[in-house]
């Protein structure tokens, strides 16, 4: 490159990162709908803008088809449950009803086969869950060969634990598994009333004290406003977690599934999350922050904005005009099909 093209380039780069600014500055005012929010958001940005390279992920596994205007899934990423569609604990927003769209695979036999099998159709990682017993665990232990099975044959393996105990910890280290995901409660009366469980948020922590003991790559997930669309403990569940040596956090908001207790229960105010995002990433400056795929359905695009200004990594399931916006504000979009706690 001779030096004419070198100060062209360099005055078209000043240039754009002018237009960002310019549409920067004129975004924020649409989130004044709760007081200090802009103002909340500008730190959070900022300090992600610092932070992290100027990428965002944009998160698309096969579990959901998603056909966007620039891309589309293809199925690379699905999900598994080894206990079919049974559950014991009934949570009152789900009732087991997110299991009916994964693929069964109720014995390790069945799925060590399902993995030959989708091996050789293309998939490249599984996301290993189901129903839970009665004290809150996935009952992993008798897969946990079937996991380093699945492992030996190269795929991603991400697993949902629920209150595991050391055994399974040390099991799922062995088998070689790439991401724990551990939904966490951080309010009793949420336990009892929507899990139907008789735990502690202790408990949850202790959990999450084990998995980490064994050197796994825990990922935690917070829902915020699983007691019926209130928020009750999910900030100070997200402050104690900023002290546990993480490297991804995935925020959810409550999206109840028809025909279940919670069926007719909206989510959180959608400004009340986009709050809670913005604050969680100033509490952590360098952790990986993710929001998931359950969100409420009102304000979406408003949302699904409010998010990337709060500062996050990794969105789930983007409309086609936040692709747009996380662009406008300078960041590159890359599209991965696989769940976003493991991005
Ligand atoms: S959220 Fe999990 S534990 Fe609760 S009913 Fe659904 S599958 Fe069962």
């Amino acid at each position: 490159m001779n030096s004419t093209q070198g100060l062209s380039n360099f005055a078209k780069r000043k240039n754009e990162e002018k237009m960002v600014e310019k549409t920067i500055v004129e975004g924020w005012t649409e989130f004044d709908q709760i007081s200090n929010l802009p103002d909340l958001l500008k730190e959070a940005w900022n300090l992600r803008r610092k932070a992290f390279p100027d990428f965002i992920h944009f998160a698309v596994p096969g579990g959901r088809h998603y056909d966007g205007k620039n891309f589309r899934n293809s199925g690379q990423f699905l999900n598994v449950s080894i206990t079919g569609v049974s559950c014991a604990l009934q949570c009152d927003h789900c009732q087991g009803k997110m299991l009916n769209g994964m693929i069964p695979s109720p014995t390790p036999e069945k799925l060590q086969e399902l993995g030959t099998n989708l091996l050789k159709k293309g998939v490249t990682g599984l996301l290993v869950t189901g129903g839970c017993n009665h004290k809150g665990q996935v009952p992993l232990k008798p897969f946990l060969s079937a996991l380093a099975y699945l492992k030996s044959l190269s795929f991603t393996i991400h697993v949902h634990t629920g209150l595991a105990d050391k055994e399974t910890a040390v099991g799922l280290k062995q088998a070689g598994v790439d991401k724990v995901f551990l939904d966490m409660i951080g309010d009793a009366a949420t336990i009892r009333r929507v899990y139907h469980l008789d735990r502690k948020p202790s408990d949850f922590i202790e959990t999450l004290e084990i998995l980490l003991a064994e050197n796994l790559d825990v990922v935690p997930h917070v829902v915020l406003g699983l007691n019926y669309g209130k928020i009750m403990g999910e900030e100070n569940l997200i402050q104690t977690l900023s002290d546990y040596p993480l490297e991804t956090l995935v925020l959810v908001a409550l999206r109840a599934v028809p025909g279940t207790p919670m069926g007719g229960v909206s989510g959180p105010n959608p400004a009340e999350i986009v709050r809670i995002t913005a604050q969680t990433r100033l509490l952590n400056p360098s952790l990986k922050l993710s929001f998931g795929c359950a969100r409420p359905y009102t304000q979406k695009a408003w949302l699904e904005r409010g998010l990337i200004a709060a500062g996050i990594n990794t969105l789930a399931f983007p409309l086609d005009e936040t692709i747009d916006f996380a662009l406008a504000w300078g960041l590159e979009p890359i599209m991965n099909e696989m769940c976003c706690g493991g991005l």
